[in-house]
């Protein structure tokens, strides 16, 4: 299978190449040629989620050098469970946070180490990703060790959770943390300007991990199709998904399964009070805004990047609109919803997963699928005090937290940065 550019259907690269570039050359996103069709009686919802995930993925795999790699690949990236539970008759909760680090982000960017270090390189590849809390833990988890590969992790100091932080600084070796002097934009813009600064790419070969990269992507389709089919078969009627929103990485994988064939009724995407998406839903001008801060900090983002994708999916505004629902949640909203969910079926929820759980209340009386974004026991500090009772830690959580860590302050600046470097890892 061929990737294309979102803007220029003649760049075009195989599957690794895709991965290793991130991004196209002209700037756009890498996107499948065509999106795959599938027959629902060729998939069995029964199947293991790795086993799943290789017959699913095999389609994008096709004729690329990883594809001999990728029954090891998915062995190794899908090994926690999915659970879909059942909240009441019509609402069911798709739990994505049984991985290491507790936040769906754990699948992409697992998927991605694995992906990666299967890929010759000439000289060890640097990995710089900027994050408003989850990514960061996730993709130094997944890299933890992982042999010709340095990641430098930048978070805004002071502003994600003690725990968010512990899990983004407990790593040594190969993983460098930074608590940025700024907002999340300013280390999203040192990411930028660090992959346009030619002393910086040269020297440490960077790459991204950020969900602008189809390496993130595609192993995200496989818990939707999975579940959508386990559902259609138990109840015989197909759900809609309700997705908590920041980048929109998770709800563009969404898309391509109910794209591919797999029974989706609907997709809506909730967001915080970063809205752009709801207000470009609701006057056809898109405006990108700087991110305001929020208590689900993991969805604050002002100019969604793969927005660029789904623009692609669905090219003219109305078919866009008949295609993409969302609503912007504010911070109480959030917070209300997290006490009355515990408070109905001490079910304890995180901040950006409440945002699903309030959209769920203005939908109609069809089954929805809530999806789950991140464990609550992140977000301790912000739920306790709400809920006025403890959130217990979960097993994967303890062993991190358990684990000695490091917090390097540094200013906002490229220059700074480098400093903190070990120089071994510059070439
Ligand atoms: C990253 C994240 C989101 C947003 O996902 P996108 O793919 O960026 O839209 C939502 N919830 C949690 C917990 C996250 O970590």
């Amino acid at each position: 299978m061929k990737f294309i550019s979102t803007r220029n259907s003649s760049i075009q690269k195989n599957l690794s190449d895709g991965i290793q570039c991130g991004i196209a050359k002209d700037g756009g996103l890498f996107i499948p040629e065509k999106i795959p069709q599938i027959k629902l009686g060729e998939f069995n919802s029964e199947w293991s989620l790795d086993y799943f995930a290789e017959k699913l993925l095999r389609i994008y795999f096709e004729g690329d050098s990883l594809e001999k790699h990728l029954a090891t690949i998915c062995q190794k990236v899908f090994t926690f469970r999915v659970p879909l539970t059942e909240f009441n008759s019509n609402t069911f909760v798709l739990e994505l946070f049984h991985g290491p680090t507790s936040s769906f982000k754990d699948f992409g960017a697992r998927f991605l180490s694995e992906c990666m270090t299967k890929l010759s390189v000439d000289y060890p590849v640097t990995i710089l990703v900027a994050t408003s809390g989850d990514t960061g833990s996730a993709v130094a988890c997944a890299f933890y060790k992982k042999s010709h590969t340095n990641v430098i992790v930048l978070y805004p100091e002071g502003m994600i959770s003690k725990r968010q932080e512990q899990q983004i600084t407990c790593w040594d070796s190969n993983i460098i943390a930074f608590a940025v002097d700024g907002k999340f934009d300013d280390c999203q813009n040192l990411v930028k300007s660090a992959f346009k600064n030619n002393w910086w790419n040269e020297r440490f070969n960077l790459n991204s991990a950020n969900s602008i990269n189809i390496g993130r992507l595609l192993p995200q389709i496989t818990y939707y199709a999975q579940s959508s089919l386990k559902f259609y078969e138990r109840y015989k009627k197909s759900a809609g998904y309700i997705i908590p929103t920041g980048n929109l990485g998770n709800a563009t994988a969404a898309y391509f399964a109910k794209l591919m064939g797999f029974p989706i009724r609907e997709i809506v995407l909730a967001t915080n009070a970063n809205k752009v998406l709801p207000d470009y839903l609701q006057t056809g001008d898109y405006q990108p805004r700087t991110s305001i801060e929020t208590l689900a900090n993991a969805m604050d983002v002002g100019n969604p990047s793969n927005l660029e994708r789904l623009n692609y999916l669905f090219p003219a505004f109305e078919l866009f609109k008949k295609n993409i629902r969302a609503f912007s949640v504010s911070d109480k909203n959030i917070s209300d919803t997290i006490i009355k969910t515990y408070e109905q079926k001490k079910l304890i929820i995180c901040p950006h997963t409440a945002t699903a759980f309030f959209v769920r209340e203005n939908l109609d009386s069809e089954p929805w699928i809530i999806v789950a974004t991140a464990d609550a026991c992140k977000f301790n500090t912000i739920i306790e005090p709400l809920i006025k009772s403890q959130v217990s830690i979960s097993p994967q959580l303890q062993i991190l937290l358990e684990k000695p860590s490091q917090t390097r302050s540094v200013g906002n600046s490229l220059d700074d940065i480098k400093e903190h470097i070990p120089r071994s890892w510059i070439r």
